[in-house]
């Protein structure tokens, strides 16, 4: 592809000429080592920057600022309450910057400029209030069971963490990781997908603006093979939290086995949206819509397979493909724009291919199924969606990460059940039903870690959200993160003299 060179004048907010790491307080230089990497615009195909990707050389020298910030750092020596007022300049100095990190984010991601600015930026800046609180609440155990001994249970910093992140929300999804690792005492090392290293620099660099010691919030750019792989696979990195796909997932967690590192990983989905007759059809519609398409579809959470009732299936699927075709696909600067462009042209065209791969199975073209004809340039597609003839097909099965929706039709709630089950992942499941028993069957039957009833996409920073079976390892919530970022230590102390052996006496 020939990208056209961006007019740095039409840009709303600076945008840097070239993505470095950002490493103990400061920016590394755009002339170093390491491959020069596009950064391109999906909406208009334009460079719009040049990543230079750090080496296993330049990872190093990251995490070592973040072993020399935990080894000999204010951070982790700090009171939780110090630390709490800087979490809290943190998330102040991020939405002082929203419209800026919308810019950034919309730009590189595609992702409409409203959803980010509606839904990312304000989450961003919650996730940094959440944890500075949760950190500062937490407490220990103390047991006086086994007389005469008090043995305390305290929690401390685990150290370096090695945060490793998609191209599909980096703002709402790294800034959980940051703000969840560095909130119990850790450092860290942020390593953004290759694909949108701008939103996130210019977040690290707002982060070293306020008082947080240098060090202590580190980033690398660069591909995952190079950097990625340098960063997990160094000894100076205690542990490993990954957002990304199923494959990546696996690769990171057997690298990391090698050196014992705890793992998290937060992976794929082919997420089951149950709607029954039971369901109030004008919400299931409108969630349901908003399940697959919102975020350009680009989530991992997407109901993506959505399987409806016989009795309901005509009337629900063609008032779905009717507000599918009038869906305001466009630039995602606009404010009006629903759908924008996918992230990047391989995978514009990998998520197309599912068109093709749907035909030969035998699948019905429901709606879309192309480019979106009305731009020239930009990565567009139609909202999509398909029949598919049975839950064996390709497009049942696999990830496909784009406005791609496929649709099932079952005959009975243990049918739909077993149906959602049928799939190597387990992330979320959706269900539609204004009849209770139905909507508690489905929640208590589904194998996946979420389930919406009659709702989309909410999330609760406080539950538990992961994967069962192949969407992942783990949870993020207060509790799961306190877990993953912290070692558990018991000291036990005497509270009398007691009578101990007097060996060689
Ligand atoms: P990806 O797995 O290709 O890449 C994710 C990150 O891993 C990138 O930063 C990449 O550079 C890095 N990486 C790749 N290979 C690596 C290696 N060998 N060592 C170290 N790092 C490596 O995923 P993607 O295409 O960026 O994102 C889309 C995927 O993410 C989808 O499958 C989606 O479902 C998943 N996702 C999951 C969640 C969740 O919470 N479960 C959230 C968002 C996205």
């Amino acid at each position: 592809m020939n990208a056209i060179t961006f007019d740095r004048s039409k840009a709303k907010f600076p945008i840097p000429e070239v993505a470095t790491s950002f490493i103990a307080g400061r920016a590394l230089p755009s002339d170093g080592t390491g491959e020069r990497i596009p950064v391109i615009c999906p909406a208009t195909e334009e460079l719009i920057s040049t990543l230079r990707e750090a080496d296993a050389q330049e990872v190093d020298q990251a995490v070592m600022a973040a072993r020399e910030a935990f080894a000999k750092g204010p951070w982790p020596r700090m009171s939780v309450d110090q630390r709490k007022k800087i979490m809290l300049q943190i998330k102040q100095i991020l939405l002082d910057h929203a419209d800026e990190l919308a810019y950034l984010e919309t730009m590189n991601a595609g992702i409409s400029t409203n959803h980010v600015r509606n839904f990312h930026v304000p989450r961003m800046g919650f996730n940094f209030e959440f944890f500075a609180e949760v950190a500062s609440q937490d407490s220990g155990a103390a047991y006086l069971q086994t007389k005469p001994y008090l043995s305390i249970v305290t929690r401390e910093p685990i150290g370096v963490c090695a945060l490793i992140g998609p191209w599909n929300a980096p703002l709402a999804l790294c800034s959980m990781k940051i703000a969840s690792a560095i909130a119990f005492g850790n450092t860290c090392v942020l390593k953004p997908s290759e694909f949108t290293p701008l939103s996130l620099l210019r977040v690290v660099e707002l982060i070293n603006q306020t008082d947080l010691p240098k060090g202590v919030v580190n980033l690398v750019n660069g591909r995952g093979q190079v950097t990625g792989d340098a960063l997990i696979s160094h000894p100076e990195v205690d542990v490993v939290s990954f957002t990304g796909g199923t494959t990546t997932g696996r690769a990171i967690a057997s690298r990391a086995g090698q050196n014992l590192k705890p793992v998290a990983l937060e992976l794929g989905g082919k997420s089951a949206n149950i709607v029954t007759a039971s369901a109030n059809m004008e919400r299931a519609l409108n969630g349901s819509l908003l399940a697959i398409y919102s975020n350009n579809g680009q989530q991992c959470l997407a109901g993506s397979r959505i399987l409806v009732d016989r009795k309901i299936a005509d009337e629900f699927v063609s008032k779905f493909v009717k507000r599918s075709e009038k869906i305001a696909v466009g630039d995602p600067l606009e404010t009006k724009t629903e759908v924008g462009p996918l992230a990047y042209e391989a995978h514009m065209k990998r998520v197309l291919g599912y068109v093709d791969i749907a035909r030969k199975e035998g699948a019905e073209l429901l709606t879309g199924g192309g480019r979106h004809t009305e731009f020239n340039k930009g990565f567009y597609m139609q909202p999509t969606a398909v029949m598919a003839k049975s839950n064996d097909a390709r497009v049942c099965r696999e990830e496909i990460f784009g406005p791609f929706a496929t649709f099932l039709v079952y005959d009975e709630i243990d049918e739909a059940i077993a149906l959602a089950n049928e799939s190597e992942f387990g992330l979320v499941g959706y269900v539609w039903s204004e009849h209770l028993p139905t909507a508690m069957k489905v929640s208590q039957n589904v194998r996946a870690g979420t389930i919406w009833v009659n709702t989309p996409l909410t999330r609760e920073l406080r539950a538990p959200f992961g994967g069962y079976k192949n969407s992942g390892i783990g949870r993020d919530s207060a509790e799961d993160c306190k877990m993953f970022f912290t070692e558990a230590k018991t000291t036990t102390i005497p509270l009398e003299d007691f009578p101990m052996a007097k060996w060689g006496a």
